[in-house]
């Protein structure tokens, strides 16, 4: 697929049609065509022959998405920043990135403006060519960035179009996930390669239920990807259905299990459109397996299946040993095949404890339990301390790490509090290196604060409990356990 060639087609022959809806904002693919010129052009100005990173910081503005393009029409891959993003992690993740240029809407629409019409000559990318940079939560406190070249996105791209029958023009394409996270490139690509329409849920659509009610409503959304979590959370809106949304096709849900009692509601809310289960991590370039849930899997599976593995690609379970496990055994998944990333940037030691070569293809150990019966998959949690938050990746290491850096905390562990199968909340455990300052309220606020300007705030632990000293496992260490037994 010559992905952005037919990215730049619809902007050339469709240019009025829509291409994305963010907020009160609207662009079409002719206006997104005519700003990622001249801001590619811009680039090429500043930073000449050199293809550094571009940092792009914002949240669902329009210009994100200009600026996404321009990046790589240059020859450049991008890094998104969420506005969430705590100065000083977006400062390491600049500097790991090495990115010399940090975009904000407000600046590309500066230079757009400036810079008036004009044709810009894209400049040919390689398929082994890194095309984006996303930085999950890593387990020592720094943030790590996967790498994802043109080859891995056009292969998930291929498969996507192949399996999902996309309409050129009349599907809307609703962008749930922030720009940091690779649901939404699936949204993003295959909206823009398909000549279509992406609607951006906004920051203020999530903090005020009415309003995500009435653009949900409104939108006319053929297409869903988001986490089961928000799913969850929409279905606290008894008219959260087809007639809500009459336009739906299909429902992806990705990112974390997906439980049969979610699946099944969405079901009999939504009958008639397809509930896709598809899981993968952001190494291997947004999802690789996928299955329509029906009824009759609900019944007779728990967890659900996460799937198929998608064309081209395959899983292996692997045991303790390295080698495969028979059919059916629990083991590794490891994912193998041309949508796996090849690592994390600038770091080859966290890069060969997680990627290898399987024959001549890539293999990517994804720390997830698994099963394979028969080439369905099967997916059954974490074989580390890597959770998810209402969808958020959380390295729990990471957010220890950046609690033990504050001056106040001798140390600290973090567990997460469920609610049924389902993360709800984290509760972190402290031992502090002085006197407690006022009460533990007082005390747990300070440290909410102080972690704030570390941490973006969905990795904030909601309850802090205090501890003169932590109860010890047989291998000295923590004993999460116990500590869990507080909960
Ligand atoms: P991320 O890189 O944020 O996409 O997170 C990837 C991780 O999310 C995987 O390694 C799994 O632990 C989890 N995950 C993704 N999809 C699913 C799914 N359908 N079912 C269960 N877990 C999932």
């Amino acid at each position: 697929m010559h992905l952005l060639e037919q990215i730049e087609r619809h902007g050339r022959t469709s240019p009025d049609r829509l291409a994305h809806v963010s907020g009160d904002r609207r662009m079409t693919h002719g206006e997104l065509l005519a700003k990622s010129n001249a801001l590619a052009a811009w680039l090429d100005s500043q930073l000449g022959e050199r293809r550094t990173p571009v940092a792009v910081h914002g949240h669902k503005e329009p210009e994100m998405l200009v600026a996404f393009l321009a990046a790589v029409k240059s020859g450049r891959p991008y890094v998104p920043i969420d506005y969430m993003t705590p100065e000083a992690r977006m400062a390491r993740v600049v500097e790991i990135a090495g990115a010399e240029i940090v975009l904000t809407p407000a600046k590309v629409a500066e230079i757009v403006a400036a810079a008036g019409a004009l044709d810009y000559q894209r400049k040919p990318l390689e398929n082994s060519d890194p095309f984006y940079i996303l930085f999950t939560s890593g387990s020592t406190g720094e943030p790590k960035g996967v790498v994802i070249t043109l080859a891995n996105l056009n292969h998930y791209l291929e498969w996507m179009h192949a399996e999902g029958n996309f309409q050129e023009c009349g599907e809307v394409f609703l962008n749930h996930a922030p720009f940091t996270f690779d649901l939404s490139v699936h949204d993003i690509y295959l909206a823009l390669s398909s000549g279509n329409t992406i609607f951006s849920l906004t920051k203020d659509h999530i903090t005020n239920l009415r309003a995500l009610f009435i653009a949900l409503r409104e939108c006319g959304a053929t297409q869903w990807m988001s986490t089961p979590s928000f799913a969850q959370m929409c279905m606290i809106e008894k008219g959260f259905n087809s007639e809500m949304m009459s336009q739906m096709r299909a429902f992806y849900f990705c990112g974390e299990a997906l439980a049969p009692e979610t699946a099944s509601k969405m079901i009999e809310r939504f009958p008639g459109v397809t509930i896709w289960n598809t899981y993968g991590p952001t190494e291997a370039t947004v999802a690789m397996t996928k299955i329509g849930i029906t009824r009759e899997i609900i019944a007779q599976w728990n967890p659900l299946p996460i799937g198929y593995a998608m064309t081209g690609t395959r899983v292996v379970i692997r045991g303790e040993d390295g080698k495969a496990v028979p059919p059916g055994e629990r083991g590794e998944i490891v994912i193998v095949g041309p949508n796996v990333s090849p690592g994390y940037l600038k770091r080859d030691d966290l890069t060969a404890k997680a990627f290898y070569p399987i024959d001549d293809s890539r293999a990517y150990r994804t720390g997830d339990w698994g099963r394979d019966r028969d080439g369905m998959i099967f997916c059954e949690g974490r074989m580390d301390s890597q959770i998810k938050l209402h969808g958020y990746r959380i390295e729990l290491g990471d957010l220890e790490a950046n609690l033990r850096a504050l001056p106040e905390i001798a140390d600290a562990v973090v567990l997460p509090v469920k609610k049924g199968d389902i993360i709800d909340s984290l509760t972190a455990f402290v031992v502090l290196s002085g006197v407690k300052q006022g009460t533990d309220f007082e005390q747990a606020a300070k440290l909410k604060t102080q972690l704030g300007v570390r941490l973006p705030a969905y990795m904030v632990p909601r309850k802090f409990h205090f501890l003169d000293s932590f109860p010890m496992n047989n291998n000295g260490k923590a004993d999460r356990k116990k500590l869990a037994e507080m909960l």
